[in-house]
């Protein structure tokens, strides 16, 4: 993901994960942003397979996952962490 700093307007790629990101270049620590999800359709699975959400962990029927690209990974998501992470 590239991060902005809303002090300096430094850029740079990051893989922070946590809920605060501190710019290289003047050390200011702000909120990281939300990562933009796309989503890329749904996994075509019987009735009976499960899956696990990449985000909390939830094992849900499979047909009931979206696959997206967030922060430039590939990521399962159940629909309510969908919603979540799309509507932001
Ligand atoms: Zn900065
Ligand atoms: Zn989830």
């Amino acid at each position: 993901m590239i991060a902005v700093c809303p002090k300096c307007e430094y850029q740079w790629e990051t893989r922070a994960k946590g809920e605060l990101i501190t710019c290289p270049s003047c050390h200011r620590k702000f909120p990281r942003p939300a990562p933009v999800v796309k989503r890329i359709g749904t996994i075509d699975a019987g009735p009976f397979v499960r899956g696990e959400c990449d985000s909390c962990g939830r094992e849900v029927p499979a047909t009931s996952l979206t696959v997206c690209r967030a922060d430039g990974e590939t990521a399962l998501l159940c629909p309510q962490c969908f919603l979540k992470m799309a509507g932001n």
